[in-house]
């Protein structure tokens, strides 16, 4: 048994990622105070990258919902075949992009 610290990111399963916190419910969205679910640095750009804080408050508050959605399944699928070291540029849909802007 190795005793080193095993890191999971709870939405993707890999095993010894950098874990990261993501705010189920953006503190945008008055979600200080409120679950947090611990996400390798690679699935929360993702989540990021692909649903407003809005999106995120509103239908995807919890791992599960995560898990659930379409764009997220295409994602695992894709993401599970990664080396764990590997790092990413992820970009932002355009409709994040514009609806971020102020
Ligand atoms: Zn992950
Ligand atoms: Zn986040």
């Amino acid at each position: 048994m190795s005793t080193e610290f095993l890191t999971i990111c709870e939405l993707c399963k890999r095993k010894g990622v950098n874990l990261t916190e993501h705010h189920l419910t953006p503190r945008e969205a008055g979600g200080k105070n409120l679950p947090t679910a611990l996400l390798c640095t690679t699935c929360h750009k993702q989540i990021h990258a692909l649903f407003t804080n809005k999106e995120l408050a509103l239908n995807l508050n919890t791992v599960q919902k995560l898990h659930d959605d379409e764009k997220i399944q295409r994602y695992l699928k894709w993401v599970e075949k990664q080396p764990v070291s590997a790092e990413f540029t992820i970009k932002k849909s355009r409709h994040v992009r514009k609806k971020n802007k102020r």
